[in-house]
């Protein structure tokens, strides 16, 4: 998938009230003007990466980009679960992700326990391919030192970044909010 690494941040949005705190999974939903930014070639899936909420730690996440029944199934979801216990929940929040890597496509299940079995293994090889070199490194970008500047939205994508992220922001790829 060409592009990945792919750099995106948010305020954290209500999400679809499907529940999925109470499964022991909280997933953040960013608000459509970042989902919108994706690349046509982020299919629908789950994906991994790092995560950090405000000016926080860097964690691993795991996210699950699906179709929003808000919208008919038109238009894409992006619902990342960190992999880490809050205290609090933390909407309105910026979250700012890297998606560094893809794991399984979109798929049904024929109970709870076994979508539930899925992610927690989604969960497990996310766990060990982000321990990667290739991905560990993903987990110091500049990227994550720059989350306040997303208050503003036209700063963002001008905001100077390692090189890495530079390209990715004159590719625009880096969503305000
Ligand atoms: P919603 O339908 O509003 O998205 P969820 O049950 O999916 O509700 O819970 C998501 C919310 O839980 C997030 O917006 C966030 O505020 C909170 N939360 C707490 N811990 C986590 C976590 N580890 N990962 C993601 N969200 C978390
Ligand atoms: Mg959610």
């Amino acid at each position: 998938m060409k592009s990945l690494p792919y750099f995106c941040r948010g305020e954290v949005v209500r999400g679809f009230g499907r529940g999925s705190k109470e499964l022991g999974i909280p997933t953040a939903n960013f608000p459509d003007s970042v989902v919108e930014h994706l690349p046509a070639d982020i299919g629908t899936g789950i994906y991994c990466g790092w995560a950090c909420v405000g000016s926080g730690d860097v964690y691993k996440m795991v996210m699950s980009i699906g179709w929003n029944p808000y919208y008919k199934n038109t238009k894409k979801s992006m619902e990342t679960h960190v992999i880490h216990t809050f205290k609090e929940d933390f909407y309105g929040e910026v979250l700012s992700v890297v998606m560094v890597g893809y794991i399984r496509p979109e798929c049904s299940f024929d109970s709870l326990e076994a979508l539930i079995s899925a992610i927690n293994g989604d969960i497990e090889e996310a766990k060990v391919k982000l321990d990667t070199p290739e991905h560990l490194k993903l987990k110091t970008d500049n990227f994550f030192n720059s989350s306040s500047s997303s208050s503003s939205s036209s700063s963002s994508s001008s905001t100077p970044h390692s090189p890495s992220v530079a390209t990715t922001a004159e590719n625009g790829f880096i969503n305000g909010h």
